[in-house]
């Protein structure tokens, strides 16, 4: 892929004030160009944070007093001499450094292009490039905790070792395609067959947790449904109110439905509420079931709030009839009143099942406990009875995939080498399953997938 290697200045923190806010020069003209629009005249010293003030104009007019770090190729973020000015977090002040940057030569940086630069220079392999956007985006200390782990190799470095035992077992069978006088002389069919199931097995481990570690990097919707007045507001409100909730937006959620964010267990959960899926005349109504309907595809697990405080109606029976076959839970609320029906009874007239995943409960209750047994009725449900533990190792779809088209391609192979197959084919699979593992770390990966994944950062990133 090409990246060009002039020199790039963009903002680092984020948009909006703060107390601090950094200007990040990378490329061979780096020095140079923090030295010209500071007001120091001798070069910075490396990796030293130096008090100075930035100046603009012929009549170098003071603009604020900044700290300025050197860092020299190749010991930086990027590989590149790299000039990092720490001034006060105002907007306009940033915008004009980088502004002074690109008069001193600079180019205004596109999204992503640092950490593509510390790619391309080798710094970092693409997981670790998406690691670092997965660790800024991150919504949940576990999220945080996951990409930091990838950042720090937890995949890169198992995914070298089958690499280089690949690349070995390669170089041999095409030894012995050279020299087939010599017959199986460089790799024996009993012994690779060996090797390629102790890699089967390493990509195991690697994809042992590939379920769970999806569901924490991309989070997970769930609808809650109930015809009026059963309590889904009062359920939103019981688990919004808990320390699990998350300010911050998950992108990619659903708009217009009124969608809440939660960290269950690590795992950032969008509560979706919805106009109830009920078809009717009414347009605005209408445009609310073609809402909800949309959300219950995208969503992982549904919420059907009853009420047992009222006797059941159609419309509960055709909510619990028509989610039968979905992840759900039956939340059955208002334990606090006397009952108009008992969960066995229920079953008279409903689709209501003893076997029925569902958890009675007064969300009426001002105590904690109400929501703390629904945050565990909702985690059973999502994980299915699965325990969330440490950040699995692979969280990335990308990533994922890869692997097991990795695997799938060792399969294949040991099967070549347990049928004594001749070594093209072996070989042939062999190829693919490198292939497969060059791709997540970037060794082979296509431009159109590095430039949609270096697309995702923002600038200065
Ligand atoms: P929604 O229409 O499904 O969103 O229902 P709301 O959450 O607005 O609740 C409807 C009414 O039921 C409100 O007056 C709530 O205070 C009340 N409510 C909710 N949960 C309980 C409960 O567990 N016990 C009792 N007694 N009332 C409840």
């Amino acid at each position: 892929m090409y990246v060009p290697d002039d020199t790039i200045a963009a903002v680092a923190t984020p948009p909006g004030p703060g107390g601090i806010g950094i200007v990040r020069i990378s490329g061979p003209d780096a020095a140079t160009t923090a030295q010209a629009i500071v007001q120091r005249t001798s070069p910075l010293e490396p990796r030293l944070a130096t008090v100075t003030v930035v100046v603009a104009g012929e009549e170098s007019q003071p603009l604020d007093r900044v700290l300025a770090t050197y860092f020299p190729a190749p010991k930086s973020y990027t590989g590149e001499d790299v000039v990092e000015i720490s001034a006060h977090g105002s907007p306009v002040l940033l915008r004009r450094i980088v502004e002074l940057a690109v008069g001193a030569g600079a180019r205004l940086a596109e999204a992503g292009e640092f950490t593509l630069r510390a790619f391309v220079n080798g710094r970092i392999d693409l997981v670790q490039a998406e690691a670092v956007r997965d660790l800024i985006n991150a919504v949940t200390p576990l999220q945080a905790r996951a990409a930091f782990d990838q950042l720090e190799g937890t995949i890169t470095a198992p995914i070298s070792e089958i690499e280089s035992a690949l690349f070995d077992l390669v170089v041999r069978l095409e030894a012995s395609i050279d020299f087939p006088e010599e017959g199986y002389h460089f790799v024996d069919a009993d012994e690779a067959g060996i090797s390629i199931r102790q890699l089967i097995e390493r990509t195991e481990q690697l994809l042992v947790d590939a379920q769970r570690g999806r569901l924490i990097r991309e989070g997970s919707q769930i609808v809650v449904l109930g015809k009026p007045n059963v309590g889904k507001s009062t359920l939103f409100n019981r688990l919004l109110g808990s320390p699990r909730a998350i300010v911050t937006k998950v992108a990619g959620t659903t708009r217009d439905l009124l969608a809440e964010t939660l960290d269950l267990n690590g795992i950032p959960i969008t509560l979706v509420d919805t106009a109830g899926i009920r078809s009717t005349g009414d347009a605005i109504e209408s445009e609310g079931v073609r809402r909800a309907k949309a959300a219950l595809k995208v969503a992982r697990m549904v919420i059907v709030v009853l009420d047992r405080s009222r006797p059941l109606e159609k419309e509960d029976a055709e909510l619990i009839a028509d989610t039968a076959t979905l992840t759900r839970l039956l939340v059955i609320n208002k334990t606090d009143l006397p009952p108009a029906w008992t969960e066995v009874e229920g079953n008279r007239g409903t689709a209501l099942d003893n076997g029925d995943n569902a958890i009675s409960v007064s969300l009426l209750e001002d105590s904690p406990d109400a929501a703390t047994r629904v945050f565990a009725a909702i985690t059973k449900t999502l994980l299915a009875g699965e325990e969330l533990r440490d950040p699995p190792a692979i969280t990335n779809l990308r990533h994922i995939e890869l692997l097991e088209q990795a695997q799938g391609a060792l399969l294949r192979a040991a099967d070549a080498a347990d049928a004594k197959s001749p070594e093209e084919f072996l070989l042939s699979d062999l190829v693919d399953a490198q292939r497969a593992l060059g791709a997540v770390t970037g060794q082979r990966t296509p431009d159109d997938v590095l430039n949609r994944i270096f697309s995702e950062f923002c600038i200065g990133k």
